[in-house]
């Protein structure tokens, strides 16, 4: 399987003096769901964010699609920045445009200045949109206000724009994180199926431990800015855990929804 991400002793240290990432090294291939899983301020967002060169590295290197991260600026950074796509905990949608807009926002990138500025975009791109749309349910809110919306359908137009970019790899920031059990499952279960279906890479960063058991082909284990555990979800014992969070399994499920509790029926995935 070809090789989209390697990470080579990759270190982070902030200017206040912490350091976030300690000699992470990895590799990602094409078609791999993998959740990135630790305590707060383990470093999973830091890992997430130089990926994409939105945080510089302090030592190591970063290869996405065999190209150095670290080495790329202006155009070239913008190039290879087009092959990852984003999804964000808070959405990051443009409330005063319709869902469609939103959308056609994740092909920007691929045109000029001045087709973008005045809307211009090209006819395949809007029916790619609105085949993206259809395919997360959401066709009948096409020309609605992303404003108007719930908590589960911003975060699946937040999915469709960053498919719209045709990505190799797909970075979700903690994507269920303001979002009830019920939507949750229904985000899981498109971002699983609809990058699975393209073949395209998922990171994922999450903090719920059952999520990520669930539905991840690959976990890796931060803790204090070090990769504590990297496999597959059945050989995370409850030692690994407890390395991981400092704390049992038990703690870490109990009182938190369970996502597979959710009944799986068309009316609850409508209203996500
Ligand atoms: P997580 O996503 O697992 O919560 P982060 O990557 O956000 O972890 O943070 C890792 C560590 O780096 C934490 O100690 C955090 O306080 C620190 N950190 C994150 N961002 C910055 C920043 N911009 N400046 C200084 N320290 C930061």
């Amino acid at each position: 399987m070809k090789t989209i991400l390697r990470f080579n002793n990759v270190s982070k240290h902030y200017d206040n003096g912490v350091h976030a990432l300690k000699n992470i090294s990895f590799n990602v291939a094409e078609g791999e769901f993998i959740s990135i899983i630790g305590p707060s301020g383990s470093g999973k967002s830091t890992l997430l964010r130089s990926i994409n060169k939105l945080i510089d590295i302090s030592e190591g290197s970063i290869y996405l699609d065999n190209v150095n991260v670290s080495a790329q600026k202006g155009k070239n950074l913008r190039q290879l920045r087009r092959k990852v796509g984003m999804v964000f905990q808070n959405y990051n949608l443009v409330y005063t445009l319709s869902v469609f807009q939103n959308v056609l926002h994740g092909c920007l990138g691929t045109i000029s200045g001045f087709r973008g500025i005045f809307g211009l975009y090209r006819e395949a791109d809007k029916i790619q949109a609105l085949e993206l749309l259809k395919e997360l349910g959401m066709e009948q809110f096409c020309y609605n206000k992303a404003s108007d919306l719930s908590g589960g359908q911003k975060q699946r137009v937040g999915i469709a724009r960053a498919v719209m970019q045709n990505p190799k790899l797909l970075l979700c920031d903690e994507p269920i994180a303001s979002l009830d059990p019920s939507s949750a499952k229904t985000i899981m279960d498109l971002l699983k199926n609809m990058t699975h279906k393209r073949r395209i890479a998922c990171i994922v960063n999450l903090h719920q431990l059952d999520v990520a058991l669930k539905y991840s082909t690959r976990i890796i284990g931060l803790s204090k800015g070090e990769i504590v555990f990297d496999g597959p979800p059945q050989q995370l014992s409850d030692t690994v855990i407890e390395r991981i969070y400092n704390t049992s399994r038990e703690n870490l499920m109990m009182g938190e929804n369970n996502i597979d509790d959710v009944e799986n029926n068309k009316d609850t995935a409508d209203c996500a």
